[in-house]
């Protein structure tokens, strides 16, 4: 096996991985920088396959660091898009309630987003018509400025084509295999030697992470999301509505996402899937994951854990073409169904469940220790959040 040597090696070419490796060459100017993928191309899983919107940061408490990171993240994004010339569509997003239940929560995020110093605003049901005509509620709505759209591909390549020509070396099609020692892995054809790893593998880092002793209270339990894309010419919508969400879950609900080309789609759901790359049919099929995923979505399910059973009864209906529109056209006064015809490109989340709580994991988790640093339920929003969040990595976990 040929050796290698390098001062960091990053597990993961996702949008964690390669904004990571952004900062340390910033931090390290001449450090010696691998990223290794197992894929032959970059984006292939959740940061290729994702709604691609920056989220403002109101929906998470203060005392977190997706509020920590969210906004930072979100006007980072803003201007690297504009600087490089990125497609980016600044069309914000309004928060709609279906009724008065709603409305409490919708206070809350308002609350959430005053604490993060995010810019928001609580508007009556008849001003909503001037900023989504097309968008109904009950009573109030959010209107958020900040959120936007990006085309989450053009993204990554961008950034991997400049951290190339910044001398970082990328390694494709080279999957992690096992630990040899504290500073030795190997991967594909070759040994790595390193000072530091840094485990940003997406719905593989609880796994990575327990070969070093980490990820104990853990396992990752996968969540699928679909998308439906409205295929019609006519532009219907032109802002981001989103309903109220449940914020007990950390799922946002049933959506209009509008892209960066003004194309609207409907998702995601959160259906729990059965292993980890479980995209379609017998895809990428893994028995072994199968029996573990299966055996925690079976405890959850006899517990019935942050109410784990109405949860997945509710997603598994949104396969059902029918049903994931009507959830969409609660939110709007008038859409053509007809013209919801084509299926998006599924992404899995790579969701946390503590084993002891038995309850999904909200934040972000960093664990560590001298030689290597894993990056744990980087769920969304952590493509918008993922500069600052590992520029704070690199800064407090990598000396
Ligand atoms: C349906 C959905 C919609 C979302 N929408 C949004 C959104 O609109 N806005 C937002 O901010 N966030 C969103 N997110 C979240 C966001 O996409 C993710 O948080 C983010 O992409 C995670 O990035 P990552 O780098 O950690 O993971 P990934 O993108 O999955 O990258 C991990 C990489 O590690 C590689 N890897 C795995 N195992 C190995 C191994 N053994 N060896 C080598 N390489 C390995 C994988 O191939 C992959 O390329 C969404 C997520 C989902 C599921």
């Amino acid at each position: 096996m040929k050796e290698k040597e390098f001062d960091f090696v990053i597990i993961g070419a996702g949008i964690i991985g390669l904004t990571l490796a952004k900062n340390l060459k910033k931090k390290y100017p001449d450090a010696k920088i691998a990223i290794i993928e197992k894929e032959i191309g970059i984006g292939a899983h959740t940061s290729g396959r994702n709604s691609g919107v920056l989220h403002a940061g109101f929906y998470y408490t203060a005392d977190s660091l997706k509020a920590r990171f969210t906004k930072n993240g979100c006007l980072f994004w803003r201007e690297y898009c504009e600087r490089y010339g990125l497609k980016i569509n600044k069309c914000g997003k309004v928060v709609v309630c279906k009724n008065e239940n709603e409305l409490e929560t919708l206070f809350e995020l308002k609350r959430r987003g005053d604490r993060n110093g995010v810019p928001l605003e609580v508007i009556e049901e008849k001003e909503l018509e001037k900023f989504e005509p097309n968008a109904r509620t009950y009573k109030k709505a959010l209107w958020s400025p900040l959120t936007a759209t990006v085309d989450p591909v053009e993204i990554l390549s961008h950034l991997k084509f400049n951290l190339e020509k910044a001398g970082i070396k990328f390694f494709l099609n080279t999957p992690y295999q096992r630990r040899i020692d504290e500073k030795k892995i190997g991967a594909g054809e070759f040994v790595f030697q390193y000072e530091k790893l840094i485990n940003t593998a997406g719905l593989y880092a609880d796994k990575i992470a327990k070969e070093f002793g980490f990820s104990k209270d853990y396992v990752i339990i996968p969540f699928k999301g679909i998308y439906l894309e409205y295929t019609g010419s006519d532009k219907p919508i032109k802002r981001n509505i989103y309903p109220v969400p449940n914020i007990k879950n950390p799922f946002l609900g049933v959506h209009y996402t509008i892209k960066v080309d003004g194309k609207i789609k409907i998702g995601p759901t959160a259906t729990p899937a059965f292993w980890r790359e479980n995209y379609k049919g017998f895809d990428k099929f893994n028995i072994k994951e199968l029996l573990e995923i299966i055996k925690w979505e079976a405890i959850l399910f006899i517990t019935n854990s942050f109410g784990f059973r109405n949860l997945a009864f509710e997603e598994i209906k949104k396969y059902r073409k029918s049903y994931l529109i009507n959830e969409a056209i609660k939110l709007v006064k008038k859409i053509d169904k007809r013209k919801f015809t084509k299926w998006g490109i599924p992404g899995i989340r790579a969701q946390l469940l503590n084993v002891k709580t038995k309850e999904l994991v909200q934040d972000f988790i960093v664990e560590k220790d001298k030689n290597s640093v894993h990056i744990l339920n980087a769920v969304s929003p952590a493509f918008t959040a993922a500069y600052p969040f590992t520029k704070w990595i690199v800064e407090n976990f990598i000396e």
